[in-house]
C-alpha cells in the first residue's frame, strides 16, 4: 500500500501539483463508521464525476467519496490534460461485439462528452485553463504518413466526415505545429487542453457544495456488497463504486483486473512569445506524432509545454509506488524526443519531470458496470484516455444507479467484462515485450520509412 506523502510531498508529484493556488492538505478524513446511500472508492475523475451527476440527479442521496491520499493524487491530477474524444478500443473492436451502429454511437457519445465537460467547467466556474483547440497529430516519416492517410480513410468508412477528422497537407500541419520533418498530419476539433489537477480539485469543491462528503486520507481496505472497510472505520452503503483505476490491482480480489502502466511526463519553463510564434499551437491544440509508442503534448495555460509518453517499464506483480513515476532514462528520452520534434525550443529549460499510473484492461476496452442485486459498481480501464471517458462513465453510472432511462444506457461498453490479465511472470513478459516491440518499430520506421510489420501484428493482437 502507498504511504501518505506530506502535503509538500504531494506538491512534488507533478507540474500540476506544484501550483501555488492549490492546497494539498488532506481534508475531512473519516472519523469512525458511517452509513451512506452510495460509497465511492477513489477521488479521481471517475469517482467525482459519478458523485457530481448522482448528486445533481437526486440531491437527497447521501454520497461519500473515499480517497486514500488526496483528491487528484492519482492519474487525474498528473495527466497530460488532453480532454479528447479518443475511446481506447477501436470502433472495429466495439462493433465486433455489437453492431456498427452501436460503435458509431459510442464515438458520437465521446465527441459529445468533450462538449459536456466544456459546459460543466464553464457552468460551475471551474478554473482549469480549458481550451477547446482540437488535436493535431503530425506524420514525420513515410510510414507515419501512410498511417495518417489510412486513419482518415477509416473514419470516412465509418461515416465520420471532415468535421470529425481531417487530413492536413504539409503546409497545413506546419501552420498548426512547426515540427521537424513533417510530411502532413491529421486534425480533429474534438479535443481540449486543460490543467488536470485544477479540474479534479475544482470538481471536488463543486461536489462538496452539492452535499457530497469527500473523505481524504481514508483508504479502503476491502470492498464488498453493502460495505467498504476503511483504515478509519466501516462505510455501510447501498451502492459501492470502485473507481480506483491504476491502483485497482492493490485491492483484494482485483489483482489481475487492470495493469498499472506508468506514463511519464516532462515540462518546460514558460516559453517567450517569440518562441511560441515559431512553434504555433495558436489555439492551444494538443499535439503528437504518429509513432506507435504514444507521445502527447499541450501548450499549458501559462505558456509551457507539458509533454509525455509511454515507454516506462511495467513493474512485476502490478506494483505501484510514487517512485515509479521517476525514471531518469525515460525522462531524458522524452526531453530528447521533444527537442527533436520542436527544434524551436532551443535552449529552453525543463523544470518538471513526473509520472503516474493509468489502468490497462487485458483487452484495452474500458468498462463500467452496476449490479442492482449486489449494489456493486465500477468504471475504468481507460488506458491513457480517461479524462473525457471518465465523465461519460460518471454520467452513465448515475443513470444506472438512479434508474433514469437514457440513451447512455444503450452504449456498447456497458456491462462488458474484460478478461483477466495473465498471472506472473507471463503478464510482466507480455506487457514489457509490447513496449519493446513498439519502441523498436518506431526507431525502424524513422530509419527506413517502411511500416513495421511487428508493430502491426502486435496492434492486431490488441484488437486494433
Ligand atoms: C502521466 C499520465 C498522462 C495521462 N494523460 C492523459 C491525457 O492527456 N488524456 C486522457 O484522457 N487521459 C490521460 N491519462 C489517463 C487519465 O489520467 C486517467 O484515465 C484518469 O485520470 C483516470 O481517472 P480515475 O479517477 O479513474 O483514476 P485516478 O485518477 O487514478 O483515481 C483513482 C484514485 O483512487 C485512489 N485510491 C486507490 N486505491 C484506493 C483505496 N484503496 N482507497 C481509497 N482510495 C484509493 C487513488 O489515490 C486515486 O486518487 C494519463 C495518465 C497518466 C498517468
Amino acid at each position: 500500500m502507498t504511504s501518505h506523502p506530506s502535503p509538500s510531498g504531494y506538491r512534488g508529484l507533478s507540474l500540476w501539483h506544484d501550483d501555488p493556488t492549490l492546497d494539498w492538505t488532506p481534508q475531512d478524513p473519516l472519523t469512525g463508521s458511517t452509513d451512506v446511500d452510495v460509497a465511492i472508492v477513489g477521488g479521481g475523475y471517475t469517482g467525482l464525476w459519478t458523485a457530481y451527476y448522482l448528486a445533481k440527479a437526486d440531491p437527497s442521496l447521501r454520497i461519500a467519496v473515499l480517497e486514500r491520499e488526496v483528491v487528484g493524487f492519482g492519474a487525474s491530477g498528473r495527466n497530460g490534460g488532453w480532454c479528447s474524444a479518443i475511446f481506447p478500443a477501436t470502433l472495429r473492436r466495439v462493433a465486433a461485439g455489437t453492431t456498427r451502429d452501436a460503435a458509431r454511437r459510442m464515438q458520437v457519445a465521446m465527441n459529445d462528452t468533450v462538449a459536456e465537460i466544456d459546459k460543466v467547467v464553464a457552468g460551475e466556474g471551474i478554473s482549469c485553463d480549458f481550451k477547446l483547440g482540437g488535436y493535431v497529430s503530425v506524420a514525420r516519416n513515410e510510414a507515419q504518413w501512410a498511417r495518417a492517410q489510412a486513419e482518415v480513410a477509416g473514419w470516412r468508412e465509418w461515416g465520420f466526415g471532415e468535421d470529425h477528422m481531417r487530413l492536413l497537407d504539409r503546409a497545413e500541419a506546419d501552420d498548426r505545429l512547426h515540427a521537424s520533418a513533417v510530411f502532413g498530419g491529421t486534425f480533429t476539433p474534438h479535443c481540449a487542453a486543460l490543467n488536470p489537477a485544477r479540474l479534479v480539485r475544482g470538481l471536488a469543491e463543486v461536489v462538496r457544495g452539492l452535499g457530497v462528503r469527500v473523505h481524504e486520507a481514508t483508504g479502503a481496505e476491502e470492498l464488498s456488497p453493502g460495505l467498504v472497510r476503511t483504515s478509519r472505520g466501516d462505510v455501510r452503503a447501498g451502492v459501492v463504486i470502485r473507481a480506483t483505476e491504476g491502483f485497482t490491482a492493490q485491492l483484494p480480489g482485483y489483482r489481475r483486473a487492470v495493469v498499472p502502466m506508468y506514463s511519464l511526463m516532462v515540462a518546460t519553463e514558460p516559453l517567450p512569445e517569440d518562441v511560441w510564434e515559431r512553434i504555433g499551437l495558436r489555439s492551444r491544440e494538443t499535439f503528437s506524432d504518429k509513432r506507435h509508442l504514444r507521445i502527447y503534448g499541450q501548450r499549458t495555460g501559462d505558456g509551457r509545454i507539458a509533454f509525455g509518453g509511454r515507454g516506462a517499464p511495467y513493474h512485476y506483480g502490478s506494483r505501484v509506488k510514487p517512485g515509479f513515476g521517476q525514471n531518469p532514462r525515460v525522462h531524458a528520452m522524452l526531453r530528447r524526443i521533444l527537442r527533436d520534434l520542436l527544434p524551436d525550443l532551443g535552449a529552453a529549460d525543463f523544470t518538471h519531470a513526473w509520472g503516474g499510473n493509468l489502468g490497462i484492461p487485458r483487452d484495452w476496452y474500458p468498462s463500467l458496470s452496476f449490479d442492482r442485486a449486489t449494489g456493486m459498481a465500477h468504471a475504468g480501464g481507460y488506458v491513457g484516455d480517461g479524462v473525457a471517458t471518465s465523465n461519460l462513465a460518471g454520467r452513465t453510472l448515475a443513470d444506472l444507479i438512479t434508474g433514469r432511462e437514457s440513451d447512455l444506457l444503450t452504449l456498447p461498453w456497458l456491462s462488458r467484462q474484460s478478461p483477466k490479465w495473465e498471472p506472473e511472470p507471463l503478464r510482466w513478459l507480455g506487457v514489457n515485450a509490447g513496449t519493446a516491440v513498439f519502441a523498436t518499430a518506431d526507431r525502424t520506421e524513422a530509419r527506413t520509412g517502411r511500416p513495421s510489420r511487428a508493430a502491426s501484428s502486435f496492434w492486431k493482437v490488441l484488437g486494433h
